[in-house]
């Protein structure tokens, strides 16, 4: 089911998600916020989305990139579901990244994110994963795992001139960040 997706200004996108128990996660309402998420996530063509979101304060999040047309530089991301994900930052190596937001709308704006991280989580069957993600993708989780601790990437727009709504960025800032971007993406691949 397509949920609606709260917007910033929403009490509950500050709030800190609950971890949720292994034995909650198999039950038919954590199975069908995950379904949700997911089914949400597809008709907002988003690359990820946290459960908060949808005003469900647990640690959950969903991430998929294929073709994005929202973000079409993204390298593709198999359809994840982390479950009380914790992040663990490799090392100093940092990559600005113009970034955009469900919870935003027609927001877009340049942060610093982690280039190499560690990250593990619980998938949707409680099976643990340990996996290390690279350059967008990197930024891809870290954007969604803000959103279980009440951050937006609003918070980490370091230069609030960056700001732009999604027609001037096609006008005026695209090409420049696809050309930037699109060579990250190759020295790095991901
Ligand atoms: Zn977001």
């Amino acid at each position: 089911m397509i949920r609606d997706i709260l917007h910033v200004g929403n009490p509950l996108l500050r709030e800190v998600s609950r971890e949720v128990d292994p034995g909650e996660l198999a039950s038919p309402a954590m199975q069908q916020l995950i379904d949700d998420l997911v089914d949400t996530m597809h008709a907002a063509n988003g690359a990820g989305i946290a459960a908060p979101q949808v005003g469900e304060l647990v640690r959950i999040a969903t991430i998929e990139v294929n073709h994005n047309p929202r973000y079409p530089y993204k390298p593709p991301i198999p359809l994840t579901v982390v479950v009380n994900p914790v992040i663990e930052v490799l090392d100093d190596e940092l990559v600005e990244i113009n970034e955009g937001c469900l919870s935003v709308p027609d927001m877009r704006g340049n942060v610093m994110r982690h280039v190499n991280i560690r990250v593990r989580y619980l998938d949707r069957d409680g099976n643990e994963h340990d996996e290390v993600k690279r350059g967008l993708t990197a930024g891809t989780f870290q954007h969604e795992l803000d959103h279980l601790d009440g951050l937006l990437f609003l918070d980490k727009v370091f230069d609030t001139r960056t700001l732009t709504t999604w027609e001037q960025f096609e006008r005026f800032h695209r090409a420049a960040f696809i050309e930037r971007i699109t060579e990250f993406v190759t020295r790095v691949g991901s």
